[in-house]
Formats: structure tokens, C-alpha cells, sequence
């Protein structure tokens, strides 16, 4: 039995979609159980917080997949309940959704996943990494912007994003709960082609029918816009480093990890934007 958490997020509902396809039995962790329940599996209360509901949705769990959860700053202690609940039920696998490179980059966001995946050696379970690279779903917003204005405005300058579709990432999930072989791996998940924000804008242009332009800022001036557009400081500053992140190549790396897993290409960004646009 797979024990899913944040089975009611976004990455969470295709994973345990695809599981369910491949007739894989899934309880549904969820800290809201009543939205879950459209899963059409075995819900259980799971809540990071609350480390009593971790072990109890784990009892009988042969296998974990650990989705990081949604709140910087409380993600170690929140996924280090899941570690030592994981341990004490006996999982044969505990998977975790990582960052890529995350023992390594210097990605303002990599090092509560870097705890975890200490926390998860630590335990002596057997793992699996998935360090995920971006969703191609993260900049539905500036798809949209872009399309409406002719201008996507960043920091990111030449820096190349190897972004996948979700459902990409889902899948790799699925194939890594449901294949052997993948046992104390670290996988670097990213979309086979690394683009640039102005190869992304001429794309969006392609499809929206007009001329849209990549406008990159200095740092400092992106954080400043933010800002002024009511940005609390605090997330402004943290996106600022985010793009100077991505123009420094951080997150680029096409190792073709991901495409192995799922065994055909990934979804290629056009495809996203195109969904986007015609909606
Ligand atoms: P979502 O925000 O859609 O889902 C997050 C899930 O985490 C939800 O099920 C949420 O539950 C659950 N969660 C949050 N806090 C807790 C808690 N205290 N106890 C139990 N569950 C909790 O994100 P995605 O599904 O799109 O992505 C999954 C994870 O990947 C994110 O949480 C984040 O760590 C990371 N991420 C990665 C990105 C990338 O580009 N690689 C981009 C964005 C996020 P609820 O439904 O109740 O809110």
C-alpha cells in the first residue's frame, strides 16, 4: 500500500491518478480529508503539523511518497514528522519530491529540502529523490501577462529554465512507487530543453499572434517593481532571488533524468502555453 500526502495539491491528484491507473492500492493523506474525497480512494487525515495524524495515516504503508509541503520556513519540522513516522511503520520506500540538486545548488529554496533529504538518510530507510526542476505551471501567470501586454518583465536575464509539465513530474512519481530498481537514487527531474525568457516570450508571441518582448531588470530594480506593484517585501525580495537564481543557470540542467522515467519526451513549454492561450 502507497501512502500519498498532499494528496489534495495539484502534483498530488495526478500522482495518485496515475497510481490508481496502474492499479496500484493508495490511501490519500490529506489534512483536510472532505477534499480529498473525490479521490476515489482511502482518505486519511494527515496533517504535517500534527504528528499523531502522520502516524496514524501510515500504519500498513509499504511505500511513502513525501510531497514537500507548501510553506517555506516550517517544511523541516514538518516534513522530519513524516521521516520518523515513516520510520516507525517500516516503509520499504520513502519517496520525497526534492529540488533539484538540492544537496549542491545555491536555489533559495534548496536547503529545507537538503534538511530533508538528511533527515530521510539519516533514518536509514530506503529512498528515492525526485528532485523536481520548475513546472512549466509556475509562469501561467506571465503566459497570460505576456500575451494581454507584449511584455514579460523579469530578472532572469540569459539564464535557461529546463521546466516540465507537472504531469511530467507526477509521472516519474508514479513510475518510481510502481517500477523496481530505484532504491537509495537521486533523480534530477527537468525538462529535456533549458529555454530562455526571451525564447519563451517569442513563443507566446508565436501563439498569441503578436509581438511579446523579455524586459530584464537588474535585481534590485525587479524587487523595487514588485514591490511597487504590492508585492510584500519579504516575497519580492525572495522572487528577485529566485530569478537571479535562474540567470546564474541554476536551474538549466537537462540531464534527461526525467524522459527516462517517464519514457518519452517531456511536455515541451509551447504545449503549455498553447493550453493557456486557447482556454
Ligand atoms: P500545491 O500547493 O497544489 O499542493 C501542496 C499540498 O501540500 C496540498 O495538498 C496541501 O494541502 C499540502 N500541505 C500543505 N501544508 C500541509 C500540512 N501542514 N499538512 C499536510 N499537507 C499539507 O502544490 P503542488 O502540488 O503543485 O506541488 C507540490 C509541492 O511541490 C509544493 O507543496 C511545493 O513544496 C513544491 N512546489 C514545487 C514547484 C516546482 O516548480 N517544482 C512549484 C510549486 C511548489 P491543502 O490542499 O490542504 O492545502
Amino acid at each position: 500500500m502507497i501512502v500519498v500526502t498532499g494528496a489534495t495539491g495539484q502534483l498530488g491528484r495526478l500522482v495518485v491518478e496515475g497510481l490508481r491507473k496502474q492499479g496500484a492500492t493508495v490511501v490519500a493523506g490529506a489534512r483536510n480529508p472532505a477534499a480529498a474525497a473525490d479521490l476515489g480512494v482511502e482518505v486519511r487525515e494527515l496533517d504535517y503539523d500534527r504528528p499523531a495524524t502522520v502516524d496514524a495515516a501510515l500504519a500498513g504503508a509499504d511505500q511513502v511518497l513525501l510531497i514537500s509541503g507548501s510553506e517555506p520556513g516550517k517544511r523541516v519540522p514538518q516534513h522530519t514528522a513524516v521521516v520518523d513516522a515513516a520510520k516507525r511503520a517500516g516503509v520499504r520506500q520513502l519517496v520525497y519530491t526534492s529540488a533539484l540538486h538540492a544537496d549542491t545548488t545555491p536555489l533559495v529554496l534548496a536547503p529545507e529540502h537538503k534538511a530533508t533529504e538528511e533527515a530521510i538518510l539519516a533514518s536509514g530507510l530506503p529512498y528515492t529523490f525526485l528532485r523536481n526542476g520548475w513546472y512549466h505551471e509556475n509562469y501561467l501567470d506571465q503566459i497570460a501577462q505576456g500575451a494581454k501586454t507584449g511584455e514579460i518583465v523579469g530578472a532572469a536575464g540569459d539564464g535557461r529554465v529546463a521546466s516540465a509539465a507537472r504531469k511530467d513530474f507526477a509521472d516519474a512519481a508514479v513510475a518510481v512507487l510502481t517500477g523496481s530498481g530505484h532504491e537509495n537514487k537521486a533523480y534530477e527531474l527537468s525538462g529535456d530543453t533549458a529555454w530562455t525568457f526571451s525564447e519563451f516570450a517569442d513563443e507566446i508571441g508565436k501563439v498569441a499572434g503578436k509581438s511579446v518582448t523579455y524586459r530584464s531588470l537588474p535585481p534590485a530594480e525587479f524587487q523595487q517593481l514588485l514591490v511597487d506593484q504590492g508585492t510584500p517585501a519579504e516575497v519580492a525580495g525572495f522572487v528577485a532571488a529566485l530569478e537571479q537564481n535562474i540567470a546564474d543557470g541554476t536551474l538549466a540542467d537537462t540531464p534527461g533524468h526525467l524522459r527516462t522515467l517517464i519514457g518519452h519526451p517531456t511536455t515541451p513549454v509551447a504545449d503549455t502555453i498553447e493550453s493557456v492561450l486557447s482556454a
